[in-house]
């Protein structure tokens, strides 16, 4: 693996701490050629009902392949959509980055793919206790109670994912306001 996927942090922004980051913006040097025809609008903040009720139906392989109608990675490459959707991932493009994708379970987010990267391997890697794809068994052979009892870890992992986001927006509110506050006490003195 030639390529270091960059993971996006809870609100779509990638942690600073995390080791893998890759520097992005209008200064970094595109690793793929630009593909104005996969960008998309920023996607609307999505409500925890679509997580818990819509986003079910991506346990079915070909309901994440669909996702991937504008994936920029077709052929001559190995993180082909066939791959992507068999990962459990499904694409989640925003305007700035239009190779986001997310695995649907553990709701890891990469960006910064290569032609040559493993899916899976990827996966594994940024991810390695999703439960989906240490699943020994394939979703259409689990039992109710087994399936059940696999969508819980699901929902779980999402309302993780949802209030480490709602932390960390209060602490950059709270940011701002201390900013605030502290210029008002300088103007002050
Ligand atoms: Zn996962």
């Amino acid at each position: 693996m030639t390529a270091e996927k960059a993971e996006r942090g809870a609100n779509g922004r990638r942690f600073e701490f995390c080791p893998r980051f890759r520097a992005r913006g209008s200064e970094a040097a595109p690793r793929s050629p630009p593909h104005p025809g996969n960008r998309h609008p920023a996607p609307r903040a999505l409500t925890m009902d679509v997580y818990l009720q819509q986003h079910r139906k991506y346990y079915y392989y070909q309901e994440r392949l669909d996702t991937f109608q504008n994936w920029p990675f077709v052929t001559e490459c190995t993180c082909t959509p066939e791959n992507m959707a068999a990962a459990g991932f499904i694409h989640t493009p925003s305007e700035n980055g239009p190779d986001v994708a997310q695995c649907f379970f553990c709701y890891k987010e990469l960006e910064g793919w290569e032609p040559q990267d493993e899916p899976l391997v990827e996966h594994q890697s940024h991810s390695p206790q999703c439960a989906f794809i240490l699943l020994k068994k394939k979703i259409e052979d689990l039992t109710t109670e087994e399936f059940l009892k696999l969508d819980k870890e699901r929902v779980k992992n999402i309302m993780r994912k949802q209030v480490a986001e709602r932390i960390r927006t209060f602490e950059q509110e709270a940011k701002v306001a201390r900013c605030i506050i502290e210029d008002l006490v300088t103007k002050d003195c």
